[in-house]
């Protein structure tokens, strides 16, 4: 299917990154943002933080009935995180492709998952799964004053007078 784009805008799209725990204690946190940065996603909002029960069971809150959640929440709370926002045509969808699917051991190589992760809970990354959690879970982890808009590099800014 050909999507003629008559109007970027209409398809900028904000998504919601993590770099959870697994990132962080395998110092894979420049690897990450870079590849996020070469595939040409806008670094829009980023910072780190230390997640709360209470954020993780709201975040988490389809897994809240499942034998396992605490195991998660621990994961989620053995180092801070890095939480990014991250800004481009399509950006969900593009960045749940270049993450892969939940279990490590399922993803295909090329994708983030699928390079670092031999575990369905150590998996490297959460990314927002929609449009529609991404604008709810950027709420969860930023404020509007966190969340930045700024023109891209031109030919100009790359050259100035030289
Ligand atoms: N998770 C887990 N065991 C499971 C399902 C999920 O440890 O059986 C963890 C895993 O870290 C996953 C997170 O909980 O990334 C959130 O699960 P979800 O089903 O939302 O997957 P995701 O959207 O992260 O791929």
């Amino acid at each position: 299917k050909v999507i003629f784009f008559n109007n970027l805008s209409d398809f900028m799209e904000k998504t919601l990154v993590i770099l959870k725990p697994s990132a962080i204690q395998r110092s894979l946190v420049g690897e990450v943002v870079s590849r996020f940065e070469k595939k040409g996603l806008q670094i829009v909002g980023m910072k780190m933080v230390s997640l709360s029960d209470a954020i993780l069971e709201e975040h988490y809150a389809h897994l809240k009935e499942k034998p396992f959640f605490k195991r998660i929440k621990d994961s989620m709370q053995v180092t801070p995180v890095i939480v990014m926002a991250l800004e481009g045509l399509e950006a969900v969808d593009v960045v749940r492709m270049m993450t892969g699917p939940t279990n490590g051991r399922k993803a295909h190589p090329g994708t983030i998952r699928g390079d670092f992760s031999v575990s369905v809970q150590e998996n490297i990354v959460h990314a927002s799964d929609s449009p529609e959690s991404a604008a709810v879970e950027l709420k969860r982890f930023f404020t509007e004053e966190e969340i930045f808009s700024y023109p891209r590099p031109t030919f100009a800014n790359l050259y100035a007078n030289d």
